[in-house]
């Protein structure tokens, strides 16, 4: 064959332009197989769940449409990726692979074993983050463990370039005449619920956010970010969420962190005030946490399943199911916790201070094992990430890398109180709860006469506290 195809293969970074890997496939001036493979092993996986997967779905979609723009097709195949991509390099004479990394356990023992295994050129590239793993370590070359050195030393490393958009077209992809195209299965036929509505998914989309976030809301992340609001909608363009709501379209890379850190920094450039520049900068320590804890996950995969510390392993979790159940349904009894379950069942999105008021209150108030609150996460969020997520929830247990001491509980009270104040973050979720007046919104069970369809607390936040106390105490003699 003259000039063989290459393949390109979409992994978490479903967008067209600063794709490091793809633009490397591009430039091989070989014509280009842009592939995606659904792999049952995932699908299987009882961590995957409807919210998350119809986003990725819809934007597989967008990205076909994209590729038509250009003549050309998303291939989609479904099977085992080291057969798939064997047949395929057989069926086409295809003479390299390019991919982006993955840093998760699963993914990087999956391409090791294709690096190994394939007989082609393979060509894996440092796209996802802005420091990949390995560029931020310790003067004695080990990985920071705590976040606040990780960050002033990130801070520190020379930042990539300034992203370039590219020339893409039907000359530099391969046609696929000719080659078996599985095409994009709906959620149903992948055997999901269909119903829920999920945000719109496309490269697009996520840099119209970034591009919105950045030219406003951004100046008061430093001080609006903690408010819960009443994000009736989990959507950017509710002015009380102070947030960018961007973490969906990160987790599948439609919008590379090179393009959020360039729009952060001319958003940092364009202002003279102190203030909007410091809530620039609190931005960015965010998506330091982001980078500081999928480099935990890369060097130490074991907390993938196991507590940071072991320290706590002997911890006598409380196995019961129906308080388990309860706070998945969002009938603890505690308002803001309810509210906030409940909006994650109905969104797939819940903001980061209800995430933590949350994950203190199944690991705390109910005593139970942050493993269940992770999994529960990882079925409904749209932005599901093993690495932020599991460093969220051992955070909250006081288990993780830069815990909160066991000894400081979350008061689900008074975090209601203080960032849900007027409680129309509760209204909006618990309709129970509409007419309570404002005074008993964040404890109905001290009216009168409590509303009968909400159910009283669960637990006494105060005996509950000395529970954990006695507990983790125990645990650690
Ligand atoms: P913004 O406040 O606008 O922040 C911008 C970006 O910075 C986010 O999109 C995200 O990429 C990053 N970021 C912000 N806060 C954190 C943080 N605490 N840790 C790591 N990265 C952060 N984030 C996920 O992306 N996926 C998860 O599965 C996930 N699970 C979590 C579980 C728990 C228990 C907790 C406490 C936090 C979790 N987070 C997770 C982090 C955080 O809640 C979300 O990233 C954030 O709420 C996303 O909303 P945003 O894009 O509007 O964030």
């Amino acid at each position: 064959m003259s000039n063989p195809p290459v393949i390109f293969w979409f992994r978490r970074d479903l967008r067209l332009q600063d794709n490091l890997g793809f633009k490397a496939a591009l430039d091989s001036e070989q014509p280009v197989i842009p592939l995606f493979i659904f792999d049952p092993a995932i699908l299987q996986s009882p961590r995957i769940g409807a919210p998350r997967l119809k986003f990725m779905l819809n934007a597989l979609e967008s990205l076909s449409i994209e590729l038509h723009k250009h003549q050309r097709e998303l291939l989609i195949r479904h099977g085992d990726p080291n057969d798939v991509l064997r047949a395929l390099i057989d069926e086409t004479g295809a003479d390299k692979l390019f991919f982006n990394i993955d840093y998760t356990p699963f993914a990087r023992k999956r391409d090791e074993i294709i690096q190994n295994t394939l007989k082609i050129d393979v060509q894996a590239f440092h796209d996802r983050l802005l420091a990949a793993p390995g560029d931020v370590l310790k003067d004695d070359g080990k990985p920071y463990v705590v976040y606040t050195p990780f960050k002033n030393k990130w801070r520190k490393l020379p930042k990539p370039d300034r992203p370039e958009r590219y020339e893409i077209s039907a000359d530099n992809l391969h046609t696929l005449e000719g080659i078996q195209n599985d095409g994009i299965p709906t959620i149903a036929d992948l055997g999901f619920d269909e119903t829920i509505n999920v945000p719109i998914a496309s490269e697009d989309k996520a840099l119209h956010i970034l591009e919105a976030y950045m030219s406003k809301p951004v100046y008061s992340y430093k001080e609006g970010r903690n408010a819960l609001g009443n994000p009736s909608t989990a959507q950017p363009t509710n002015p009380l969420t102070q947030t960018s709501f961007l973490s969906p379209y990160i987790r599948f890379g439609l919008v590379s962190l090179r393009q959020i850190y360039w729009s952060a920094r001319d958003a940092h450039a364009e202002t003279q005030s102190d203030d909007r520049q410091e809530s620039v900068s609190t931005f960015v320590n965010e998506i330091i946490w982001h980078e500081f804890y999928t480099h935990i996950l890369y060097f130490f995969p074991q907390v993938k399943t196991a507590n940071f510390y072991d320290k706590y392993d002997d911890l006598a979790w409380n196995t019961s199911d129906s308080d388990l159940q309860a706070w998945k349904d969002g009938q603890t009894g505690y308002p803001v916790v309810d509210a906030a379950m409940r909006q994650l069942k109905a969104t797939g999105w819940m903001h980061n201070r209800a995430r933590m008021i949350v994950a203190s209150f199944l690991t705390k108030d109910l005593l139970i094992d942050w493993r269940e609150g992770e999994l529960h996460f990882m079925q409904w969020l749209l932005d599901g990430d093993l690495a932020a997520n599991n460093g969220g929830w051992q955070w909250a247990a006081g288990t993780g890398t830069d815990a909160q001491p066991y000894f400081r509980i979350f008061n689900p009270i008074s975090q209601s109180t203080k960032f849900d104040p007027d409680g129309d973050f509760i209204r909006c979720w618990i309709p129970e709860l509409r007419d309570v007046p404002d005074k008993f919104i964040h404890e109905p069970w001290k009216m009168d006469n409590p509303p009968e369809n909400y159910p009283p607390p669960i637990v006494d936040h105060s005996e509950a506290r000395q529970r954990t106390l006695d507990a983790f105490k125990a645990a650690t003699k």
